[in-house]
């Protein structure tokens, strides 16, 4: 499955928030079969769709989406340059799908800032820089062997152009994904640039900037187009020792009226370019992941191979139609209930069942 790597300067907040993530881990609860891997936190991702559609269904369980997030060992300044564990670090980050950046902005006078004082901006262009540079050196090593590969296959001319592209971003100080509206990213994909995958920022702040919106509103505007998620790392790792009412208190008293880790998990599903829709019975409620942009049978495949293979047609209701219809049969009366065929594109709170041949 698709994850996003977590990364940041020392002392931001990274293993605060990953042992919240971890110990949040519902792996173990639902997916009992499931190998758990220990720099893997799983959070899932909130729904309440699935509360009403178990009551519709009066199904046994529920199970949501879930988003994985891989923790990465520091970055250090100089990784871009094979320092320390730079290479490590960066190679880490190649195998991530997305990027988290976590970046602090609580002041704390016990907690050391590596660079003396707490600036959100600088430290963003310090982890920026690294990933700018090492997708630089990536393009100087490529270019010269595409150039001589292009002359010989005409196919090739397109990846040339757009690699120098990307580089002319690269050269002016920016990553490629804050570029995206106006760059192809997928034009450079076979090059597994770093700065081309998605960004997400985790702010680690406290109340004072929790609830001070024009703050916050400067910082989105900051790392647009990426997320912005504002929490604060060490409340949501106090969160879960709370029941909910407690943790419902604890979070209000800094301004909050959900936790960060759920916010978390939207964001990062977002970033992935992911989306779910559902399934309901008497067994189980259910979220399935899949990607912004599949098609049924895709959707389909998501739940057994088979089911994409022998895909017939999906019997699809969307979740506000049913909720107010209150029963499948309901739905089917009022006609809010569609046949789609294999060209149909999934859309958010699809509420399917799939026909098939086996
Ligand atoms: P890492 O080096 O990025 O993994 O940072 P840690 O998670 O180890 O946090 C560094 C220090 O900052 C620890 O002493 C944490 O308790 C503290 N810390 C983490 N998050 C917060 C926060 O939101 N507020 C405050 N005041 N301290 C925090």
């Amino acid at each position: 499955s698709l994850t996003l790597g977590i990364v940041g300067l020392p002392n931001v907040g990274k293993s605060t928030l990953f042992n919240a993530l971890t110990r949040n881990d519902v792996l173990a609860a639902n997916y009992p079969f499931a190998t758990i891997e220990p720099n893997v936190g799983v959070v899932e991702l909130p729904d309440s769709r699935l509360d009403r559609l178990s009551e519709i269904f009066g199904s046994e369980r529920i199970l949501p989406a879930t988003v994985s997030f891989v923790d990465i060992a520091g970055i250090v300044k100089g990784a871009s340059e094979g320092e320390g564990m730079g290479n490590q670090f960066l190679a880490n980050i190649r195998e991530a799908d997305a990027i988290c950046q976590v970046v602090r902005v609580f002041a704390d006078d016990d907690v050391v800032h590596v660079d003396g004082r707490v600036d959100p901006r600088a430290d963003i262009e310090v982890i920026e820089t690294e990933l700018i540079l090492a997708d630089m050196q990536t393009l100087e090593k490529a270019l010269p062997r595409l150039e001589k590969d292009a002359r010989k296959n005409k196919d090739l001319a397109a990846l040339v152009d757009a690699a120098k592209n990307a580089q002319e971003i690269l050269d002016s100080g920016r990553t490629l994904f804050s570029e995206k509206d106006s760059f192809d990213l997928s034009s450079v994909r076979e090059l597994h640039l770093l700065t081309a995958k998605p960004f997400l920022y985790v702010f680690n702040a406290d109340e004072s900037v929790l609830t001070d919106e024009g703050r916050k509103d400067e910082l989105r505007v900051a790392v647009a187009p990426a997320d912005a998620v504002f929490l604060d790392a060490k409340v949501e790792s106090e969160l879960l020792e709370l029941d909910d009412e407690d943790a419902m208190e604890l979070l209000e008293s800094i301004g909050q009226h959900e936790a960060g880790l759920h916010q978390l998990a939207r964001a990062g599903f977002h970033t992935l370019g992911l989306q779910t829709y559902l399934t309901a019975g008497p067994k189980e409620s259910r979220a399935w992941t899949i990607r912004q942009g599949d098609t049924a049978p895709k959707a389909a495949g998501v739940i057994h191979t088979d089911f994409e293979k022998g895909f017939i047609k999906a019997e699809i209701v969307s979740f506000d139609d049913l909720d107010a219809a209150g029963s499948m049969n309901d739905a089917k009366a009022a006609g809010k209930v569609r046949m789609e065929g294999k060209d149909y594109v999934m859309a958010d709170g699809d509420v399917v069942e799939f026909r098939f041949n086996v």
